[in-house]
């Protein structure tokens, strides 16, 4: 007798379930009841029909009620909805569009019901403007609103893959969009250093990125939608998308007695089977084994919705066929660049509990002297103890898919780190290196756990106390002078076997270079030479991308008006010459390589000739804008296209940048040590200017200076006594200053940063906030710290910390030091 089987559901798990059942049954009855109007669509597709890059709507529905019926003779029935389960009378109820209702008997049923997408409970999250993307309607509403409502702005709540997803679409609609995110990255499963490598590149888009910031509401204020934030941020916005995640649509598995875990997600075996034999589940609406750790997990993904679909149809008939498990592959288009992870993040390597050690390589996606090859940035993770790969996350633009579906596999056949670097992958110039970057990646991990080198972490560096250790930067003199880790020495790799005995032997030396590999190489010559040595892992490179978050020019800086005002001289001058243009090509050249390739051509040209470099390494675009301040060339143009800078350089008149006899003098150095409002404005207007013409500016807050880095909440940090009481005297951040003279309990601050306000000038917390955009290093005395019981956490974000040593480091270094 030939069985019937009823399906829940028909888009990705429901669709595929019933194609396999009809491939193995000829003769089985098979009902699909879809409570839309769409089945089998192309979920993952919804956000680009938005943006117009899928422009025929027929191309999101890969399949009709029509054509599937026709292919599979499966009886689809759209617009049904399964409202009731009865699991001893075997049978559901389904409620049609017209309101009736009918019962259905089954020998075996399959759910597939997915998950809906979440929605606070707050004030205005069902305003008419407010939408959430789920289906084909959903797509269409926003698609709708947008072409008829013309939305001139829009925040996108929720920084994950959809989240991100529509920011890009909208943005490309030519809508101003801010993304807000409650936690400090986007896209959750990364980790938060690699989710950095995103943020600079969301934001050069021109796209405001808010993390850390929760949703409060939405209000309407004289006619206008505002997204409030916790923090009271006002942002107003014409247009809302809630991508705040998704939960399993589970109500009817519940109600019909079917296990549920806390989540509320179906509990299914091996098999798909429910806890009721007859009834099977699947897709985004169960609980899933966590590949990686063999915990139970909700990792909604439609490769393993569609695999359980599959394996379910099987096992109804009579196949054995068992689900091993998600390891959230995933994979992200994130404007111009691809995010792609796979297996562990090192949050849950930490809740394992596993002895695991990561590292970054940073690889060109094919061999860097044929044209086009682009960088990419692989975190991979692995057990110390066994070398199995654990993980790996990889930003980048091309390849970056091949190589983290080669690391999946990998971890699939639970290869260890030198079975990875093993693997013989494909090569030839045009697709890969003849060390692919999954290769390399294996080699970096192997060399570690042969202990052939030590490594350290971007984390780590704040914990360095610089009296016990040795900082040294490998790279050449050029890009220490364009920034470098605070207290640093330059040691460019050639020079280190030549001034082994300037390094004191009895302290650890730690190492960095821009992305390793000179570090790696000196640690090696440092090692054999007796020195415990330990290389930065991923480089300055990755460092500053934490750090700096590579700060996007603002308008109304005084960086932007000083390099206009020297645009506007340079572009008289050079109107009276004829210049001609030369194109020069760094595509897969590694800083500092770029750099140094201009410079060569910018010193062969006259003034006023230009020079349109194209480079492939992410650091250039940052790196150009520095060199040209200091040298006097001037940056007309910067853009960036799938990984290629493109940028145009301008030759202007030459400036004597080196004044000192080392050659890297130029840096200004501040020591803050007054508490007073005027004499804080003071100084970071200099520090500012200082920047603004490209020099490298370091602040060091010691005593009373400290107090305007606090944060102005109350931050909960664990205190003794008598620091509690330092800290309740004290003023709590910048706005609480006094002036140094005429401050009339505070009436006279009061009206200087009211005069500031009128005649237009930044207040002490803008230029604050400017001065660590223009990459100014705010120092904060630990000495003072620990004597006024002031803690890391009370203190603002991107605050460094450091000793007098720190200080007296860059003083060497500077042709200024003030003492404010
Ligand atoms: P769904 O595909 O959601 O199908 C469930 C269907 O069941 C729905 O159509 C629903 O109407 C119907 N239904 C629910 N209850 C009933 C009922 N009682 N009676 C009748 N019908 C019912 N995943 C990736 O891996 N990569 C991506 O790039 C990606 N992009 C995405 C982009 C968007 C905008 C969205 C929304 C999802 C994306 N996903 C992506 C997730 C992926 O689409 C899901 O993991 C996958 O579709 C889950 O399949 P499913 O069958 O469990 O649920």
């Amino acid at each position: 007798m030939s069985q019937k089987v009823l399906i829940v559901g028909g888009v990705a798990g429901g669709a595929t379930a019933a194609a396999r059942l009809r491939r193995l049954d000829e003769n089985a009855t098979i009902i699909m009841f879809e409570k839309g109007d769409y089945i089998s669509y192309a979920n993952c597709g919804l956000p680009y029909y938005i943006g117009d890059v899928i422009k025929d709507k027929e191309k999101l529905t890969l399949q009709t009620p029509q054509t599937f019926h026709q292919r599979f003779q499966v009886d689809v029935r759209i617009g049904s909805e399964v409202t009731a389960i009865d699991r001893v009378a075997k049978s559901v109820t389904v409620k049609v569009k017209d309101g009736t209702t009918y019962d259905e008997s089954y020998d075996k049923l399959v759910l597939s019901p997915g998950a809906e997408p979440f929605v606070p409970n707050v004030e205005g999250a069902s305003n008419p403007n407010v939408f959430t993307l789920r289906s084909v309607p959903d797509t269409f509403r926003i698609k709708n609103f947008c072409q008829v409502a013309k939305p001139k702005s829009a925040v996108v709540v929720g920084a994950g893959y959809i989240g991100i997803e529509m920011a890009e679409n909208l943005h490309a609609l030519g809508i101003q969009v801010s993304i807000v995110e409650m936690a400090d990255h986007a896209v959750g499963p990364f980790d938060f250093d690699m989710a950095c490598e995103l943020h600079g590149h969301i934001q050069s888009k021109g796209v405001e990125l808010i993390l850390n910031k929760a949703l409060r509401d939405i209000k309407i204020i004289n006619g206008q939608t505002v997204v409030v934030l916790e923090d009271s941020t006002h942002i107003p916005a014409d247009l809302v998308i809630m991508s705040i995640g998704v939960r399993p649509e589970t109500s009817l598995a519940k109600t019909a007695g079917l296990a549920l875990n806390a989540r509320g997600s179906i509990i299914v075996d091996e098999y798909m089977r429910t806890s009721d034999p007859n009834i099977y589940a699947v897709g985004d609406a169960i609980e899933v084994k966590d590949f990686n750790t063999g915990k139970p997990a909700f990792l909604p993904l439609a490769g393993p919705a569609n695999k359980q679909g599959r394996i379910a149809a099987d096992n109804i008939c009579g196949r054995d066929s068992r689900y091993q498990g998600t390891q959230g592959s995933a994979i992200l288009k994130c404007f111009d660049m691809t995010a792609a992870i796979t297996g562990m993040n090192e949050r849950q390597a930490i809740a394992e509990g596993i002895n695991y050690e990561k590292s970054f390589t940073f690889s060109g996606s094919h061999a860097s002297y044929f044209p086009g090859s682009t960088f990419m940035s692989i975190k991979l993770l692995y057990n110390k103890d066994d070398g199995k790969v654990l993980g790996a996350q990889i930003t980048g633009y091309d390849g970056v898919d091949k190589r983290c579906d080669v690391i999946a596999t990998a971890i699939r056949a639970s290869m260890t780190v030198n079975q990875m670097a093993d693997l013989e992958l494909c090569y030839a110039p045009p697709f890969s290196a003849a060390k692919d970057p999954v290769n390399m990646a294996a080699y970096v991990a192997q060399n570690l756990l042969t202990k052939d080198s030590a490594l350290f972490h971007w984390h780590d560096i704040e914990k360095l106390d610089l009296d016990k250790v040795t900082l040294l930067d490998t790279r050449t003199a050029e890009e220490f002078k364009n920034g470098t880790i605070s207290g640093a020495v330059l040691f460019p790799v050639d020079e280190i076997r030549t001034r082994l005995d300037e390094i004191d032997k009895s302290k650890p030396v730690y190492v960095f270079c821009r992305i390793g590999l000179r570090g790696y190489v000196t640690c090696r010559i440092l090692t054999q030479h007796g020195f415990t040595a330990y290389n930065l892992s991923g480089g300055y490179r990755l460092w500053e991308t934490i750090f700096a978050q590579r700060p996007v020019p603002k308008s109304n800086t005084f960086a932007q008006a000083i390099k206009e005002e020297h645009l506007q001289d340079l572009s008289e001058k050079s109107l009276a010459m004829e210049s001609k243009t030369i194109q020069l090509d760094a595509c897969g050249l590694q800083c500092p390589g770029p750099i140094l390739k201009v410079y060569a051509a910018v010193n062969a040209m006259s003034e006023g000739d230009i020079v349109e470099v194209t480079a492939t390494d992410p650091a250039f675009a940052v790196d150009i804008q520095a060199w040209c301040k200091r040298t006097g060339n001037v940056l007309l143009d910067s853009k960036q296209n799938a990984g290629i800078f493109t940028v145009t350089v301008q030759k202007g008149t030459p400036q004597d940048a080196t004044n000192c006899a080392s050659g890297h003098c130029d840096k200004k150095n501040i020591i803050v040590f007054s508490g007073d409002l005027d004499k804080a404005i003071a100084s970071f207007i200099i520090a500012n200017g200082a920047a603004a013409m490209g020099r490298k500016v370091q602040m060091f807050f010691t005593f009373w200076g400290i107090n305007m880095l606090r944060k102005s909440t109350h931050v909960k940090v664990k205190k003794n006594l008598i620091e509690k009481m330092f800290g309740f005297m004290m003023p709590r951040g910048s706005k609480k200053l006094s002036l140094s003279k005429m401050n009339m309990a505070g009436m006279g601050a009061a009206m200087i940063r009211g005069i500031m306000k009128h005649k237009n000038i930044d207040s002490l917390e803008s230029l604050i906030t400017l001065a660590l955009d223009n990459g100014v290093e705010l120092v904060a005395c630990t000495m003072t710290m620990d004597i006024m019981g002031i803690k890391k956490e009370e203190l603002l974000d991107r605050v460094q910390f450091g000793g007098v040593a720190s200080m007296l480091a860059n003083a060497e270094e500077s042709d200024m030091s003030l003492f404010i």
